[in-house]
């Protein structure tokens, strides 16, 4: 294969959690309500993500795993308001141009299950295949034929904290989901769907953290911000845990991370870091999330707004409290 498609994989593809994220969100985007996914050496030796969603259609598997090739967009405009994780249809077809890659997919209107492997780009013959409702994919030796970027993978155990923290960020933003993770076949997060946000974080957090949590919410305009913050006088916890998502995408983004300092500002002890868990939702016409391959970083219309919103609503919040 050539030797731009390995290129064009390397940007999206980095290691292996960026295949687990891509393999998550379309597990999302197909309304699973059920993922389980099987690790194997840190993901080097393999990645198999299993979904109960809607499946693949046999006309449009082939399709579904070639370069551009997206059924989440129909036309330009389409851009502008997406509401899906993914939209730039390379996923698939980056991951097969450099594993040995297996999925196995059917739609509730077949009766078979059909089957399709890539060997590093090189596509094999679709076989049916008997086959539950929904998709699995299997990704084995990634980056075999690209030795250098399999070379620099990191150790097991970091490569498998990338996919862990990957694995998180899907299971806080999406609590309703029904969530498995195993490393080595052994379980490492059994996650049964909750209704809440604060049952899930329950589970990843313990008890004595998630009691430490207090809810925050606003609305102005079309804009909501929700979710749980630490308290102020919570000094105990060191432990890293700053979390936004964007209609139920993990996002990054400095200028509300900025307001989230500010509004702790002078409150904690020197060191300590809020803990938070924060949600927006907001029309897609109020963000461009096309700005960056992986989709963390985005660009609000109005970030000023929305920086002035958030800190409102954690200072007035903390406002009537005994600190
Ligand atoms: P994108 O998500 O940007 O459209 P991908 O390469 O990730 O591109 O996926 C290509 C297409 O394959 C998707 O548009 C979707 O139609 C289909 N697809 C991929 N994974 C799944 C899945 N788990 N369940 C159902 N359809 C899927
Ligand atoms: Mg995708």
């Amino acid at each position: 294969t050539s030797v731009i498609n390995k290129i064009a994989a390397g940007e999206v593809i980095e290691r292996p959690a960026s295949a687990v994220k891509e393999l998550l969100d379309n597990s999302i985007d197909a309304l699973a309500t059920r993922i389980e996914v099987d690790i194997m050496n840190g993901g080097a030796d393999l990645i198999r993500v299993v979904d109960n969603g809607e499946g693949i259609h046999p006309d449009d598997l082939l399709l579904a795993v070639s370069s551009h090739a997206t059924s989440k967009i129909s036309n330009a405009d389409d851009l502008f308001s997406v509401q899906t994780m993914g939209f730039r249809g390379e996923a698939l077809a980056s991951i097969s141009e450099v594993s040995r890659f297996r999925i196995r997919t059917r739609t509730a209107d077949q009766t078979q299950g059909l089957e399709f492997e890539v060997n590093t780009g090189t596509p094999g013959k679709p076989q049916p295949c008997g086959c539950p409702l929904g998709t699995s994919i299997e990704v084995r030796q990634l980056f075999a034929n690209t030795p250098v970027r399999r070379k620099f993978l990191k150790t097991t155990k970091t490569e498998f904290g990338h996919i862990s923290e990957q694995f998180t960020r899907a299971a806080l933003a999406h609590p309703r989901l029904y969530m498995v993770l195993r490393h080595n076949n052994k379980v490492i997060f059994d996650l049964p769907p909750s209704d809440n946000l604060i049952d899930r974080l329950r589970l990843f957090y313990g008890k004595k953290l998630s009691d430490h949590l207090i809810w925050v919410e606003s609305q102005l305009e079309d804009v909501r911000i929700w979710g749980y913050v630490s308290h102020p006088s919570e000094n105990k916890s060191t432990r890293k845990g700053q979390y936004l998502f964007l209609n139920g995408r993990w996002i990054q983004d400095r200028t509300l991370q900025h307001a989230l300092t500010e509004a702790y500002r002078g409150l904690l002890m020197v060191g300590r870091q809020p803990i938070s868990f924060l949600y927006l939702d907001m029309p897609p016409s109020m963000v461009d999330v096309n700005v960056h391959p992986t989709k963390s970083e985005v660009r609000f219309r109005d970030s000023q707004s929305l920086y002035r919103q958030l800190l409102s609503t954690l200072r007035s919040q903390f406002l009537g409290m005994d600190l």
